[in-house]
């Protein structure tokens, strides 16, 4: 069994250490922020948590984490339950005339979901008292280590160097540091290569606010929790003990959608949309709107000119690539990674490092890059239509990928097999070309879905919508 440093204790970081440390491993968590993670009641109000820029903004953990939790790590579902996570069904608000009644499978489109520092502090107290974790925060990483070369000219990383000089040796370091990971310039101070880096020039803009109800119910959903309207999209979040959070997310370069920021102005938007402005009706439980900008979709390759720029070091979720948040994949998608990684533990040690690295390179591939593929071709299409939106032109792009993805959006509110087709994508339990293996869904799907151009929205045109934010 191996010594194993995760750089990083966000979602990604505590799910890597609790399977890796169930698996046999000693693992020692190194997180910088230092506040410990309170009682999930109180995460709300009182955990601050610089080192993570969405901390605040909407989340919605997808079916697929749910599934994960319930079989790797039974004490963290049960306890965000007595959290007040809530068990939400995507297809449990659709209506019968669409989901044709209750069939086998159905359960597995349950997300077990909450805000994001409620789901931390539950999974940051689970950490802490797992046999075999030592989770240290308030210690930030600023380097690594390096030692006999396993691959003549590539370093090979045998531990961390801390911000206060302490180095902490591991057979393998698992940088779990996020969308802003500083691993690249690591790497290159160890003296590595820099991993080939895929940056989309341009980003989405989230503005976001939570409410509560009285009675602890969440708003019944109209339509799905993200919506396009033209040039905004829409999520409607149901989250833990009756709260939700309602987010408008824009292009970055959108400047004339800046006036967002605004209380008075994004409540406004949100009213002038007829199957999200009831979500209003709650308390506030911020007294702003949260912004994050810059949300680029970046990607990460470890691999350059055929050979791994070190070994002993593997980067995870979104440090190895993120997306535009509005799918909600991206705990899914690292939940994934770390899975894969604590499974290629079990059959390749550490104890090749070369044969390692290419193995993890392997199943980074095979199991998470294709959704990192699929997410980046929607956000690019979306970005796409919305730029067109703004310029008053029809979206046209070349191939037919985007209008295969919204026709199975558009059918799946008209067939019973395309909703669970396109739930299955949605909620990460089947991949696209997988779903789209069975032919008769295939076919039905494009049958159905074709009028989606004609499709009539339910938001306000352009020009209402720059009058709604200039007023
Ligand atoms: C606006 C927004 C909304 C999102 N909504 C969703 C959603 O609805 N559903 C979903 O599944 N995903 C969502 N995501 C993605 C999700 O937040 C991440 O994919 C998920 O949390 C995994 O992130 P991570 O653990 O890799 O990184 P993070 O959560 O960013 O954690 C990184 C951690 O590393 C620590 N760190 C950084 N540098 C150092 C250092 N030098 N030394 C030590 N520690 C360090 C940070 O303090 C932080 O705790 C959203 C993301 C954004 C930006």
């Amino acid at each position: 069994m191996a010594e194993i440093v995760v750089t990083g204790g966000g979602v990604a970081g505590l799910s890597a250490s609790m399977l890796l440390a169930e698996a046999g491993h000693d693992v020692t968590l190194l997180e910088r922020d230092a506040a410990e993670p309170p009682a999930p009641a109180e995460a709300w109000e009182a955990w601050e948590r610089r080192g993570v820029n969405q901390f605040r903004l909407l989340h919605f953990f997808m079916p697929r984490f749910r599934i994960a939790l319930e079989q790797e790590l039974p004490q963290v579902a049960k306890a965000l339950e007595a959290a007040g996570a809530l068990r939400f069904s995507l297809i449990g608000e659709v209506p019968v005339a669409v989901t044709g009644g209750e069939r086998p499978g159905d359960d597995d489109f349950t997300s077990l979901t909450a805000r994001r520092p409620v789901l931390e502090s539950v999974m940051g107290i689970a950490a802490a008292s797992t046999a075999g974790v030592t989770v240290r925060r308030g210690v930030a990483v600023a380097g690594l280590v390096t030692g006999a070369q396993a691959i003549r000219g590539v370093p090979h990383i045998t531990g961390v160097r801390t911000a206060a000089g302490e180095e902490i040796p591991a057979d393998l370091v698992v940088d779990a540091t996020g969308r802003r990971s500083a691993l690249p310039d690591w790497l290159e101070s160890a003296g590595a290569r820099r991993p080939v880096e895929e940056l989309e020039d341009s980003g989405f803009v989230y503005y976001g606010r939570h409410f509560r109800s009285a009675d602890g119910t969440t708003p019944v959903a109209l339509g799905p929790g993200l919506q396009a309207y033209g040039s905004v999209s829409t999520l409607t979040l149901p989250a833990d003990n009756g709260t939700w959070g309602i987010g408008v997310i824009a292009s970055a370069a959108d400047k004339a959608l800046r006036g967002l920021r605004d209380v008075d102005q994004w409540t406004a938007v949100v009213r002038s949309l007829p199957l999200a402005a009831h979500w209003l009706d709650g308390e506030p439980i911020e007294d702003r709107v949260v912004t994050m900008s810059k949300i680029e979709d970046r990607h990460r390759s470890f691999t350059v000119d055929g050979a791994p720029v070190a070994t002993g070091v593997v980067a995870v979720a979104d440090s190895w690539a993120c997306t535009n948040p509005s799918l909600g994949r991206g705990a899914s998608i690292g939940m994934m990674h770390c899975q894969a990684l604590r499974d290629l533990l079990r059959t390749t040690g550490v104890d090749d490092p070369a044969a390692f690295t290419a193995a993890w390179a392997q199943a980074t591939e095979s199991v998470v890059e294709p959704w990192y593929r699929a997410t980046l071709s929607f956000d690019r299409h979306r970005l796409g239509e919305i730029d067109a939106e703004i310029r008053g032109v029809p979206y046209r792009p070349e191939g037919d990928d985007w209008d295969i993805v919204k026709s199975i959006f558009f059918a799946a509110g008209q067939d019973p097999d395309c909703l669970r087709a396109a739930l299955s994508i949605q909620t990460l339990l089947g991949r696209p070309e997988e779903v789209f293996a069975d032919a008769a869904v295939f076919e039905k799907a494009l049958t159905l879905g074709a009028g989606w151009r004609d499709a009539p929205s339910f938001g306000p045109s352009r020009s209402d919508l720059l009058s709604i934010v200039a007023a």
